[in-house]
């Protein structure tokens, strides 16, 4: 059964007042870099006080669905984020010479809020997050916000758009902050001016295959990244650059590429947008983060829970040639959980590898899953609950 929460329904009755849409908090935003969208026109197909939105929530995968609300807050280089704000969720408007549309000066994240069964909310370590945009925003030369804004501004952009939080057992919010350098520039150099923004939008399987095992292409003719480059950054200029490998796998019938290290070719680094472990005997293995490979909040976190329960876990080089031996490999990233890899393609030879039940993936998937849903008790302090 599910308990209403009374802080849900409040908040949206708030925010959707019009005296308060009109009052200096909403709707007084001003400025080039960002605009509301127009006062909120009450969607006829619901009522306010609806617990869900009008879904079908057992066809979820991971495509795009707006929902009510987005957080927007701006500074100027140098100064604090304002106090964000909820705009409805709509179009953004920017300065044709904002930073980010000319040098791809834009960094985002991307995390999860699971609803539990008695009506809460749950984020997953969303300081970590915070912390990888402050990380990144230096290598990027771009303002942050602070880590306690960062995690507020998840729980805002969470609880305003809470009838879009999948049922318990059918998926989760998934909230995509950005941070992108508004203001504007000619000559290269950075932007004068910083939007810090999250949507959010119901979500499910991210790849096609649902839960089915990935079918994955060793890429050697493009790389991911580059020794002292922006690998390690959750950078959206490292995205775009990786489209045509993931394009070209696709069309052969892979599910997506894994990139090997630029220099020896020798490696494995991680996939288009998670990680990789492999397994062998009770020994999990994963590429040490060495400058080029996105340091996964996942990954960190299934390498903790692997050794709790019991595994022999190594960050380490992991060669290429390992691929052959191992058992099992699966990928970590939020999007993806922990997911099975059955087969890898490499110089034209396919592996295969053990999937279902009984893997030490299914063992990992459902240990952090169920911290992350509330249905195994959180002992490590990372979860957040909120309602
Ligand atoms: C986001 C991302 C990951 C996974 O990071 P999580 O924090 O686990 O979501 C891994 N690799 C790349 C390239 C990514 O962009």
């Amino acid at each position: 059964m599910i308990r209403r929460t009374v802080n849900f329904p409040s908040l949206r009755k708030l925010l959707l007042r019009p005296s308060y849409l009109s009052s200096s908090k909403i709707g007084a935003y001003n400025g080039y870099a960002s605009q509301p969208s127009p006062l909120p026109i009450p969607d006829p197909t619901y009522s306010d006080d609806d617990e869900y939105a009008n879904v079908d929530w057992d066809s979820l995968g991971f495509g795009l669905m707006p929902t009510d609300f987005m957080y927007v807050t701006k500074c100027s280089a140098g100064q604090n984020f304002g106090h964000g704000q909820l705009n409805r969720y709509g179009n953004i408007e920017l300065s044709p010479s904002a930073g980010v549309l000319n040098y791809g000066q834009g960094l985002f994240e991307g995390t999860k809020a699971y609803r539990k069964e008695n009506g809460q909310l749950l984020l997953f370590r969303p300081e970590e997050n915070a912390i990888r945009m402050k990380i990144g925003a230096e290598r990027m030369c771009m303002t942050a916000p602070s880590i306690d804004q960062f995690v507020d501004a998840l729980k805002q952009t969470a609880l305003a758009n809470k009838r879009w939080v999948p049922p318990p057992g059918k998926g989760s919010l998934y909230l995509r902050p950005l941070l992108l350098g508004s203001g504007p520039v000619l000559g290269l150099a950075p932007a004068p001016e910083y939007t810090f923004l999250i949507y959010a939008s119901p979500v499910r399987n991210y790849f096609k295959e649902g839960s089915a095992p990935l079918n994955l292409y060793v890429e050697e003719d493009f790389d991911r990244a580059s020794q002292r480059g922006t690998g390690s950054v959750k950078t959206i200029s490292n995205y775009a650059p990786v489209l045509m490998a993931q394009n070209r796998a696709k069309s052969r019938g892979f599910s997506d590429v894994l990139y090997l290290d630029s220099n020896s070719k020798k490696n494995l680094e991680e996939v288009s947008s998670c990680n990789i472990f492999i397994a062998k005997g009770k020994t999990i293995s994963t590429p040490a983060i060495s400058g080029t490979i996105l340091s996964g909040i996942t990954r960190k976190s299934v390498i903790e829970i692997g050794s709790d329960l019991g595994y022999q876990v190594e960050e380490r080089v992991v060669a290429v040639d390992e691929l052959t031996e191992a058992d099992e490999v699966f990928c970590t990233g939020t999007a993806v959980g922990v997911a099975p890899v059955g087969s890898i393609t490499y110089q034209n030879k396919r592996v295969d590898y053990k999937t279902g039940s009984g893997t030490i993936c299914q063992e990992l998937c459902k240990t952090i899953l169920g911290i992350q849903t509330g249905s195994i008790e959180d002992k490590k302090g990372w979860i957040v609950e909120f309602d």
